[in-house]
């Protein structure tokens, strides 16, 4: 399982995973030692606080995936820096966003060709349970890339 999460970022450490009904939940970690301030480019080691992140993600042997994160508020110690916390970044998954960028590709594959409506019932079977609305969005999103 371990090998799974690197594939989304190396950054991270399986914990342990528990599936209930068709849904795979996976708690993971960052493996971190320092984090980088994305205020100041300045590195810490100081943990403010963590909060839980949930985000979906592909789908592994069709079952849905959520993966579940304890995502760290840190210190940042830089005097000049206008921010004392900050919380941990991940290049897989934007700001506020709860699916990672590669399934985000994945719900935007499935629907170039198809209607939202259809494209949400397709998906919903056994990749992600996504509404049409959120396909219309990821959609219009994405548009300049296609
Ligand atoms: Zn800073």
């Amino acid at each position: 399982m371990d090998e799974f999460i690197k594939f989304l970022d190396k950054n991270l450490d399986y914990v342990s995973h528990e599936i209930i009904d068709n849904i795979c939940y996976i708690t993971v970690a960052s493996n971190r030692e320092e984090v980088i301030c994305p205020f100041c480019d300045q590195p810490s080691t100081k943990t403010h606080s963590t909060y839980e992140r949930t985000f979906q993600d592909l789908p592994i042997q069709g079952k849905k995936v959520i993966t579940v994160l304890n995502n760290r508020k840190m210190f940042c110690n830089n005097p000049e820096c206008k921010h004392t916390t900050f919380a941990e970044r991940f290049d897989f998954l934007s700001n506020k966003s709860k699916k990672t960028s590669r399934l985000e590709d994945e719900i935007v594959r499935v629907s170039l060709n198809c209607s939202s409506t259809a494209a949400s019932e397709i998906l919903k079977k056994n990749v992600v349970n996504v509404g049409k609305s959120t396909v219309c969005s990821l959609l219009k999103k994405r548009k300049t890339y296609y």
